[in-house]
C-alpha cells in the first residue's frame, strides 16, 4: 500500500470517512531521530490524525496538531498540508515507559492550527488533554471547537501508521445510523487498520452499507524549512541575542526538529541578516 488518504461517503446516512495509511512518510520521520517506543507509537497515531483532519478540510495551508505537556514528553507535532505533505517530530526526556497518554505527557494542552498559505486566515483552537489516548484528545477537540461529531480510531506498528475517522455531518435526526457506523468500526482490530487496503478495509466493516468510496489521495514526508524562513526566525529572535550567541560561539547553528536539515550563519552571514532587513524598509 503507498501512502495515501481515502475519502468515504455513506449514501444513505450523514456520515463520511476517512481512511490514511502511512509507510514510507511513517519511515522517514523514524530515520530522523531515534525515538523510544512508547514515543514512536504516540508521534505515528498523531501524524495519521494529521492526515485525516487535514483531509476533511478544505483550505490552503498547513493543518498542525500540537500536543505540550509538562511530563516526560513535553512536545510532539504532526503538521499536513493541502498537498498531502507531511512532517512530524517530538521532543522528550529520560526514560519512558509505555502508559496511558497523561502518564506521558502530563497537564498540558491540545493545539490545532491552520496555517494558511498566502492571503488567507490562520486559525488557532486549543483544549486541554482530556481522553486517554491521542484519539480521545482529538474528538474531545472537535466536539469542543468545532461541534462535529467524529471518532478517530488510530495504529501504529514498526513500519506503518493508519487511521480511521467517520464524521457525522450536520443533520438533524438519524442517530441510528451513527450509533450503528461508530459501533462496527469499533470491531476493528489494529492489524486489520493496519493492513487492509481502503476498499478491503470498508468491505470488512460496512458490507451491508451503501458506501462510495473516493480515489486515494497521495500523502509523503515533506519538510517545509527553508533558509529564508530561518532568516526570518533569526530576525525576530533579534540583533542582540544573535550577537551574544556568535559571541559565545562564533557562528550561528539553526538545526530543524522536523527534518535534521541544519542552517549555519557565519559572522557575516549574521550580519548580513540584520542589514539585508535594514535595507528592505
Ligand atoms: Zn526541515
Amino acid at each position: 500500500m503507498s501512502d495515501s488518504v481515502q475519502r468515504f461517503l455513506f449514501e444513505r446516512a450523514p456520515i463520511r470517512g476517512e481512511i490514511a495509511h502511512l509507510e514510507s512518510a511513517w519511515q522517514r520521520v523514524l530515520e530522523r531521530h531515534d525515538y523510544p517506543p512508547p514515543l514512536r507509537a504516540l508521534l505515528g497515531e498523531l501524524m495519521a490524525a494529521a492526515a485525516l483532519l487535514a483531509a476533511t478540510i478544505k483550505f490552503e495551508g498547513s493543518l498542525i496538531v500540537q500536543m505540550q505537556g509538562d511530563g516526560p514528553v513535553s512536545l510532539l507535532v504532526a503538521e499536513c498540508d493541502d498537498a498531502g505533505a507531511l512532517r512530524a517530530t517530538a521532543k522528550w526526556r529520560g526514560e519512558l515507559e509505555a502508559g496511558p497518554l497523561a502518564a506521558m505527557l502530563g497537564e498540558g494542552r491540545c493545539a490545532i492550527t491552520l496555517a494558511a498559505g498566502p492571503g488567507g486566515q490562520s486559525y488557532q483552537g486549543i483544549v486541554g488533554l482530556e481522553g486517554g489516548s491521542v484519539a480521545a484528545v482529538l474528538e474531545h477537540y472537535l466536539r469542543r471547537s468545532e461541534q462535529i461529531k467524529t471518532r478517530l480510531w488510530l495504529a501504529v506498528e514498526a513500519e506503518r501508521a493508519a487511521g480511521l475517522l467517520l464524521q457525522k455531518l450536520p443533520h438533524p435526526g438519524e442517530d441510528e445510523d451513527w450509533r450503528r457506523a461508530q459501533h462496527l468500526a469499533e470491531t476493528l482490530t489494529a492489524q486489520e487498520l493496519l493492513g487492509l487496503p481502503a476498499r478491503a478495509l470498508i468491505r470488512r466493516l460496512y458490507a451491508y452499507e451503501d458506501v462510495r468510496l473516493f480515489d486515494p489521495r497521495p500523502l509523503a514526508f515533506h519538510c517545509s524549512c527553508t533558509r529564508e524562513r530561518v532568516v526570518a526566525m533569526l530576525r525576530m529572535l533579534g540583533y542582540d541575542e544573535v550577537r551574544s550567541i556568535l559571541a559565545e560561539r562564533g557562528t550561528v547553528d539553526v538545526g530543524c526538529e522536523f527534518c535534521g536539515q541544519s542552517y549555519r550563519f557565519d559572522r557575516w552571514d549574521a550580519e548580513r541578516v540584520f542589514t539585508a532587513a535594514a535595507e528592505q524598509r
